[in-house]
């Protein structure tokens, strides 16, 4: 079978999705794979993210949004966004490919892992929270037309458990937990931020050899905060709480900041480090427009200037002069 006709395949519904599928494809280029790179976008992808797509993916392919709006089950599993994930299952139709390996947009390869292509539908690891079932994050399948509409029809007919894809698609690849081992990936091929906390000791053991991690969950790196300076790696501006294991953040955040931001920037997509830092130059210019005004009754004495260093140096006085009452409070002067 000719190498060409296997390829590794994403999906991003917007930009920050697209920001992941950008690391994710640069870390692949990076471990020098054979295969090629597709990723599935939504009409919501904004022009300009398409062209720096077209840069690492040898094929952007634009297809519609599948949603489950299944808001029940996606309640339960506290994820309202996740309906979209349905969108998945476009995958299956790109017949022009004899095998596949499905990615997340927020995994982010360590290594090569061509070896995976001598796997079968359906290959994948299991789900950390429940290990019966596989996670969809990263699998080995092979298109065809055939299942591709046999999926649609079980996600209209039967829907999923979790309103996601990967409630449909372990309901539809059932006999995954028990017929046949080869098609458990071991877990190192889509190692979860979830299982670390969850089982420390088997990640001190293992984690050296993980070959995909999976930034699964809510917390993901394109929305965390990072020093390029310290490589340091916060929740977000707001929440200086350090990323427990932050590791992976960083190495993520290091390919995003000298391979990926450069580009971006190019295309006139990003001005600054991450959205959330353009969100802190904002605060951080209607603050020094505040300081110029005089203080607030509430505020202690500090001189504007220090005030300002301060804030820029991120030691806002958030339970004092910088609290959020005192800001409302001046805003609410400057709109009056
Ligand atoms: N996805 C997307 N837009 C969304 C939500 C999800 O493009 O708004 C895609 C993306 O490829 C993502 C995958 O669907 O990696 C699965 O969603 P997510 O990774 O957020 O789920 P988790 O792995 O946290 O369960
Ligand atoms: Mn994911």
């Amino acid at each position: 079978m000719s190498q060409a006709a296997q390829a590794f395949v994403t999906l991003a519904t917007n930009d920050l999705y697209a920001k992941g599928a950008l690391v994710l494809g640069t870390s692949l280029r990076d471990h020098k794979t054979t295969r090629n790179l597709v990723i599935l976008i939504t009409p919501q992808v904004s022009n300009n993210m398409r062209c720096a797509l077209e840069r690492i993916f040898d094929e952007v392919l634009l297809v519609d949004v599948l949603d489950s709006k299944d808001s029940a089950h996606l309640a339960m599993i506290k994820r309202p966004e996740l309906g979209v994930t349905f969108t998945k299952l476009h995958c299956w139709a790109l017949t022009q490919y004899s095998k596949c390996i499905f990615m997340d947009a927020d995994t982010l390869v360590l290594c090569n892992i061509d070896e995976l292509f001598e796997r079968e539908e359906l290959s994948a690891a299991p789900d950390p929270g429940w290990p019966d079932c596989f996670n969809t994050g990263v699998f080995v399948y092979r298109p065809s037309v055939e299942t591709y509409h046999e999926l649609l029809r079980s996600s209209t007919e039967n829907g999923s458990f979790d309103g996601g894809d990967q409630g449909l698609l372990n309901s539809f690849f059932s006999s995954w937990p028990t017929a046949d081992i080869n098609k458990h990936l071991p877990f190192i091929y889509n190692l979860s931020s979830v299982a670390i906390y969850s089982y420390l000791p088997a990640f001190k053991q293992y984690g050296a050899d993980a070959k995909v991690v999976h930034f699964l969950g809510n917390i993901k790196p394109w929305n965390c905060s990072y020093d390029t300076k310290t490589k340091c790696v916060t929740r977000t501006v707001h929440d200086s709480a350090p990323v427990v294991h932050s590791e992976f953040v960083s190495m993520w955040w290091d390919i995003y900041s000298t391979s990926i931001l450069p580009m971006l920037m190019e295309h006139g997509i990003s001005k600054s480090i991450s959205p959330v830092k353009q969100e802190e130059e904002k605060l951080s210019e209607a603050v020094s427009q505040l300081s110029v005004s005089p203080p607030v009754p509430t505020a202690p004495m500090i001189s504007s200037e220090e005030r300002r260093r301060n804030w820029e140096q991120g030691q806002a006085d958030f339970m004092g002069v910088d609290s959020f009452q005192n800001i409302q409070k001046k805003l609410d002067t400057y709109l009056n």
